[in-house]
């Protein structure tokens, strides 16, 4: 795919990497035909075919991968998933996003948001491989070492402590990170 087209959006990479539903409202305050409806903690993106949101995928200009938003849900650890059309879920972090811009067509029917990806985001304290925005991550719950999750729990289950801090762990129901 080509190079992004340059232009200024407006900002909206803290929200992204911390609390779904505020996010959502940052956009639509300039985006009022997406419309979306809650249930629990997941934002269910309606009428995708006419006022998407699409989600672009960049890294120093070369376009990844770009598709439209389907929901988007806060987890119980204080991060943001998101889930496209093209079945990919993301999972965008203060330490893999370098920059996320909001875009709007001049007739506000369709939106995008262009998430810029750190070129180096750190790697995963099990496999020394980075932890990109398309991994999701799990950290030690007492000293914070963030790792790729499935990683993570094929090591507590052969293990049983974290591999950085040595705190014993189990892994509680729905593979929840629990002190042993
Ligand atoms: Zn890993
Ligand atoms: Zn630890």
């Amino acid at each position: 795919m080509g190079k992004k087209a340059a232009g200024l959006g407006k900002n909206v990479r803290k929200s992204l990497t911390t609390n779904a539903k505020k996010w959502l409202q940052e956009i639509s305050a300039d985006y009022s035909a997406l419309e979306y409806t809650r249930a629990v903690d997941t934002y269910i993106m309606e009428k995708i075919k006419e006022n998407p949101l699409k989600i672009v995928i960049s890294r120093e200009g070369d376009v990844l991968m770009s598709a439209n938003l389907l929901w988007a849900t806060d987890k119980d650890d204080g991060s943001v998933v998101l889930y496209l059309e093209n079945k990919k879920y993301l999972f965008p972090s203060n330490e893999n996003v370098k920059g996320a811009f909001c875009f709007f067509d001049k007739n506000k029917s369709g939106g995008s948001v262009e998430i810029d990806l750190n070129p180096t985001p750190p790697p995963c304290a099990i496999c020394g491989k980075p932890m990109e925005i398309f991994d999701e991550i799990a950290s030690c719950p007492t000293c914070g070492a963030a790792s790729h999750v499935l990683h993570l729990q094929e090591w507590l289950r052969m293990k049983g402590a974290c591999s950085v801090c040595s705190t014993k762990l189990v892994l509680g129901e729905n593979n929840k990170i629990l002190p042993a």
